[in-house]
């Protein structure tokens, strides 16, 4: 996912899939970006290698993320790419690609003001804020849901402070959708939480626009219409002005 103001460089979402199909609609060269990563699960990094920009001499790409128990985020990034997962390592890449451990933070990337807020999830995972050229986005792909206890475990009212403060009265939030209540009681442990569960999160934070997230890959096109249309007038109820759901190639303007 990419966050673009005119005439600055670009911030990524995460790293994931997409990646390599943006990397084609950037300009190859030259090009200087920051990415900031919410945590290493597959599903959010696995598109480096693919990324054009990064094999090109000159390039300039920050990696922002949290460090994990294995070691820094330089580390654990190390032991992805590399021989026999990718031909090659990555200190053998031609960009000039640079990481840095954030895990309770605010700075700044170019004119962006940047707040970084743990978010639970499975293992260390941060949520992002950014608030640039007058416009707020934050970015919170995978939340574990706090839950009840018993054979169908819902998710509580409780939301965490850290992610309040990511989304208080942004334009977008993008967020985590990726369970029905019945899906969710089956899974409940496993790092992610109902699209009621962030409907409410919107609904507290004073959110204008909740983007629907990280969908079950279990589900159809269909099933995610009918969740999208359903969530829509949800969130019409509770009185936040827009809900859509999010896919490959989306333009949100902002
Ligand atoms: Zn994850
Ligand atoms: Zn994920």
């Amino acid at each position: 996912m990419i966050v673009e103001v005119h005439g600055e460089a670009p911030i990524l979402f995460d790293l994931g899939t997409g990646l390599r199909l943006l990397g084609e609609t950037l300009p190859i060269s030259p090009f200087s970006a920051s990415a900031l990563v919410t945590h290493i699960h597959w599903d959010h990094v696995q598109g480096l290698p693919f990324f054009p920009q990064i094999h090109v001499p000159g390039n300039k790409l920050d990696i922002y993320g949290p460090a994990q128990a294995d070691g820094t985020l330089a580390d654990v990034f190390g032991g992805l790419m590399k021989p026999p997962y990718f031909p090659i390592h990555f200190s053998q890449l031609q960009g000039d690609v640079r990481f840095i451990d954030v895990m309770s933070d605010e700075m700044a990337i170019g004119n962006a003001k940047v707040l970084v807020r743990p978010v639970p999830h499975v293992g260390p995972t941060v949520g992002y804020r950014l608030d640039w050229d007058g416009r707020s986005v934050a970015y919170i792909s995978d939340h574990q849901a706090p839950c009840t206890a018993g054979d169908n475990p819902q998710p509580t009212t409780q939301i965490d402070e850290g992610v309040l403060e990511l989304c208080d009265g942004v334009d977008l939030m993008i967020h985590d959708a990726q369970y029905t209540p019945t899906e969710f009681a089956q899974k409940s442990y496993w790092g992610h939480c109902t699209i009621d569960y962030a409907l409410s999160i919107a609904k507290r934070a004073g959110v204008k626009t909740f983007a629907m997230f990280h969908h079950d890959p279990g589900h159809s096109d269909a099933q995610m219409d009918q969740l999208v249309e359903d969530a829509k007038c949800k969130g019409r109820a509770i009185g936040i002005p827009e809900v859509i759901g999010t896919y490959e190639g989306l333009v949100v303007d902002l």
